[in-house]
């Protein structure tokens, strides 16, 4: 399973997995139930310095790689989802904008309360017009004097009602077309004008908040735009090449919970005076998900090291996501089948993983967008 972990990489996985086990996994199906953002454990988080893992120390963070990130999403979402997910869009969308593009008073003042688990982070990219194209944002942002003027909607947001710092992403050249003359900017979540509008309820990972965001006027100071003016668009896809390690590392964690759980159960269960281990059709369901899970996870991990060795990833992100998504749905899949009647129940928490895992397929990019990147960087270089 853990392939070629480095020594550090490995300590950093048992140290995650250790607070996963004692303080998320007991409270999974309550967060669930509840719907209500785990913040004690996001600022406990904090503290370990799982919040800042891949930032430098001298912003607060722990100086670790991205394999080691990779690790302590998929350990996380292994206990829960919703921590997973609100854990991925804190470091991945919230917090890396400003490590890539931000200036050095800009890490100062932003990333390292981010990474220290004083702040949490979000980005606001998706729009009710703007969802795959994402290009196509109509929120604007308009320079007057010493600030910027932000308007608009902007809809799915994770974290959006817990979060104090965002990563705002809007049009400051109106005559530019389709995904030109956009720019990406640092929101704090006083800002006047700026509004949670209506809160999802969601299929799954009901713990991870996710609402619409409201901008009426919003002034910020123009030293709050992140990285160059216009080059907004390009910035993000970079910021989302870096997201979807994350997402594939949380369908890693999620897919390896059903697949435990189904291990588990299939060794527990009796029928015909046997486990149900022991039929065949039982073990196919175990084999086909704990093989696609460990490509997927070889498939994650590689594109993690790709971004350590400061190489090319975007193709390999996208093949990391996609398939880990897929491959973690088969496996709740499966879960749910070798549970059967009870796997359809409450009572076993398989329900809960496939609910969760369902959004792996979805955000930073459907499925579909996957196959659309992989297939660009395939025939574009050939
Ligand atoms: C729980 C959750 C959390 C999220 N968190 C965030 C967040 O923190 N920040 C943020 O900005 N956004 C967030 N999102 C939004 C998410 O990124 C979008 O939902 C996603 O990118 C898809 O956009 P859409 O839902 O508008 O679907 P659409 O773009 O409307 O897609 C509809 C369907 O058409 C397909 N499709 C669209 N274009 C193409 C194409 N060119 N080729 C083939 N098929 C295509 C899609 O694959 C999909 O099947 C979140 C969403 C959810 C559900």
């Amino acid at each position: 399973m853990d392939f070629q972990l480095t020594e550090e990489q490995q300590m950093i996985r048992e140290m995650v997995r250790d607070f996963a086990e004692k303080e998320i996994m007991p409270i999974a199906a309550d967060v669930d139930r509840e719907g209500q953002f785990p913040a004690d454990n996001f600022r406990r988080m904090g503290e370990l310095g799982i919040l800042g893992l891949p930032w430098p120390e001298k912003y607060g963070g722990a100086g670790a790689d991205t394999v080691s990130y990779a690790v302590a999403t998929e350990e996380i979402s292994r206990a829960c989802g919703s921590h997973g997910l609100s854990y991925a869009a804190h470091v991945s969308l919230g917090s890396s904008p400003i490590y890539l593009l931000g200036t050095e008073e800009q890490k100062k003042k932003y990333l390292t309360p981010l990474a220290r688990g004083e702040a949490i982070g979000a980005l606001g990219l998706t729009e009710p017009e703007a969802g795959s194209d994402a290009g196509a944002t109509k929120t604007t942002a308009v320079l007057d004097g010493a600030e910027w003027v932000i308007n608009g909607t902007k809809s799915l947001i994770t974290n959006g009602p817990v979060a104090q710092v965002f990563i705002i992403v809007a049009k400051t050249d109106p005559s530019a077309r389709g995904s030109h003359g956009i720019s990406t900017f640092i929101m704090e979540a006083d800002t006047p004008g700026f509004l949670v509008g209506k809160i999802e309820e969601k299929m799954g990972l009901k713990g991870s908040p996710t609402s619409q965001l409201f901008f009426e006027d919003c002034r910020i100071p123009r030293e709050n735009l992140l990285g160059r003016e216009g080059e907004g668009f390009g910035q993000i896809l970079q910021v989302l090449d870096g997201g979807r390690i994350s997402i594939g590392a949380m369908a890693l964690g999620l897919g390896q919970a059903a697949l435990e759980a189904a291990i588990k159960y299939a060794k527990e269960r009796y029928q015909f005076s046997r486990p149900i281990a022991d039929f065949q059709a039982i073990q196919w369901m175990i084999a086909d998900a704990a093989t696609r899970m460990e490509a997927a996870r070889l498939l994650v991990y590689r594109a993690a090291h790709l971004e350590d060795e400061h190489k090319t990833f975007t193709k390999e992100a996208a093949m990391g996501k996609l398939f880990a998504s897929e491959a973690a749905e088969l496996a709740c899949y499966n879960a749910v089948q070798i549970h059967a009647g009870y796997g359809y129940t409450k009572d076993y928490p398989v329900e809960r993983f496939y609910r969760d895992n369902r959004l792996t397929q979805i955000g930073e990019g459907t499925s579909e967008i996957q196959r659309l990147v992989i297939a660009r960087q395939i025939l574009d270089n050939r």
